[in-house]
């Protein structure tokens, strides 16, 4: 095993690696729950809700809209995989405001309609907006 005080956090989608630092802990949301993980922590799978991911290193912390997906971390190494994930500074907030709103009309449409797959898709797009305009905005 390498270095035992620090972990390797990689980020990966189908577009490529969004983020790989070392840090002091990770902090994800599962969906049974927050989950930190620090170094020598046991082996870990869990899927991941669509939410913040915390990477904390050198007194600093990272944000990742993490949409999705799951962790996977053993040998202190936490890799996250997820269909899109974005680092704090890539967020296009006004895209994202965009976003949010057409989600919300399709949900209103949906509902309308009694439409339970158009309005399931649309409250996961209504979260993925809602997950990236809060990240921007910390
Ligand atoms: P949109 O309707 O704005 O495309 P979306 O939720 O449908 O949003 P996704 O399908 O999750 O978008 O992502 C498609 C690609 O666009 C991914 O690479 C994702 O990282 C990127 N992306 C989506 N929204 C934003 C945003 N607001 N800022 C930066 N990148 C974004």
């Amino acid at each position: 095993m390498a270095d035992s005080s620090v972990i390797n956090v990689s980020i990966v989608t189908p577009d490529g690696k969004v983020y790989e630092h070392t840090a002091d802990m990770i902090v994800v949301s599962t969906q049974s729950g927050q989950l930190g993980i620090m170094a020598n922590h046991e082996p870990v799978i869990a899927t991941l809700d669509v939410d913040e991911t915390r990477v904390k290193h050198d007194n600093n912390e990272d944000e990742i809209a993490v949409n999705g997906g799951f962790i996977e971390f053993s040998n202190n190494a936490a890799t996250i995989v997820a269909d899109s994930a974005e680092c704090q500074s890539d967020i296009d907030v006004a895209r994202a405001e965009n976003a949010r709103q057409r989600a919300e009309r399709l949900i209103e449409a949906a509902r309308k309609q009694n439409d339970k797959q158009a309005l399931d898709r649309a409250q996961v797009a209504l979260r993925r907006a809602i997950n990236r305009i809060n990240v921007a905005k910390k």
